[in-house]
């Protein structure tokens, strides 16, 4: 390792060997966003009106999208691949992609809004996708109908019954939620986890919206989701690993949550993770405010060494953590839907 000349540090290009950052952290799992279009408009994601689209050209093809999972997997051992957006499931030929990537032989996962999974979670089943995160903010029509601008509940929960009858698993509900809209279905979709037999994560809302409105009172933190919770059905906390989610198992052994708690109890000291946003940027966390653009090495021609020696310069230089809930943060230039959540 050796300091670069505008100071940074830099990484004199070895390969074959672990991913690791400057505090010590293993890289092993790949977030890969591969559209920022949605058929959505999930009021905490981005406006009703006015995104503007990546142009197509701009997007990696899944070519050159193989092509980077391939140098992270065969140099560096990741394990993990995830699939997500924007809404992963509007761009054309996803199994196609889905193929190329179970090749490489990782855990392959996606995280969809659901709303066309129904007709479409067998093909990708069959194309080698193991997991999948299906989004799903309130079991009520009308508030989903506010919370996503679209009358699609039934839709999703179409998506559900397929992933779970195509085999996928485990399949899990992300619920994002924010105080006085949808806190009190805490339980309602702990029921309707164990019913269904899939695994509900709440997340916390998190300050990446593309209307800027997130507040730190609209958080609904841990402790409170917890709290919600135990007075119906006793659970006990079970160990992590490198999961973002803090997961807990019901002691009636009937079913497991967790719980993603960015703002109030940040997991930066076990992340494993790096991410590749639709127009082939590089990216050391969510919350990062700088990127390499892979996109514009890939189409100069870099070789796979040249492709590698970015990579580990980046997270070389990765952050220890975000700063997210203390006024030192600096919100990312890009949304939740741009960067792949
Ligand atoms: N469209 C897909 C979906 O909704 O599942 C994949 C992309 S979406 C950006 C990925 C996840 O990020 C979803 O579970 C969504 O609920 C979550 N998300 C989006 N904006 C968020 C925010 N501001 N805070 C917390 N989670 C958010
Ligand atoms: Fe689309 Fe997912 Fe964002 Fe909702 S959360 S608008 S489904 S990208």
């Amino acid at each position: 390792m050796s300091l670069g000349e505008s100071g940074e540090t830099t990484y004199s290009g070895h390969v074959g060997s672990d991913l690791q950052d400057s505090f010590g952290r293993v890289h092993r799992d790949l977030r890969i966003s591969i559209t920022d279009r949605c058929n959505f408009r999930c009021a905490y994601c981005m406006p009703e009106e006015g995104m503007t689209w990546l142009p197509r050209e701009r997007l990696l093809t899944y070519e050159e999208i193989e092509r980077i999972a391939r140098v992270l997997v065969e140099r560096y051992d990741f394990d993990s691949i995830r699939l997500t957006g924007g809404e992963p499931m509007v761009r054309a030929n996803l199994p196609v992609l889905v193929e190329k990537l179970s090749s490489l032989g990782v855990d392959l996962a996606i995280t969809t809004n659901g709303a066309t999974l129904a007709g479409a979670a067998q093909d990708l089943a069959d194309a080698g996708l193991e997991r999948i995160n299906i989004s799903l903010d309130s079991l009520q029509a009308e508030r989903f109908f506010e919370l996503t601008r679209r009358d699609e509940l039934d839709r999703v929960l179409a998506g559900i019954d397929a992933a779970v009858a195509a085999g996928l698993a485990p399949v899990k509900i992300n619920a994002v939620l924010m105080n006085g809209i949808n806190d009190d279905e805490v339980v309602d979709f702990i029921e309707f986890g164990r019913e269904k037999g899939v695994s509900v994560r709440f997340i916390e809302f998190m300050p990446l919206d593309a209307d800027d409105n997130w507040s730190i009172d609209r958080v609904v933190a841990q402790a409170d989701i917890l709290d919600a919770i135990a007075e119906v059905h006793p659970f006990t906390a079970v160990a992590r690993n490198n999961d973002p989610a803090n997961r807990y198992v019901f002691d009636d052994g009937i079913g497991d949550f967790g719980v993603i708690a960015t703002v109030t109890d940040q997991f930066c000291d076990s992340c494993d993770r790096v991410r590749l946003t639709a127009d082939g940027q590089f990216r050391t966390c969510l919350f990062a405010t700088d990127e390499t653009d892979l996109r514009a090495m890939l189409r100069n021609g870099a070789t796979d060494d040249e492709l590698a020696e970015a990579i580990v310069t980046a997270v070389g230089n990765k952050w220890a953590g975000h700063q997210v809930n203390n006024v030192l943060f600096i919100r990312p230039k890009r949304s939740m839907s741009q960067i792949g959540g």
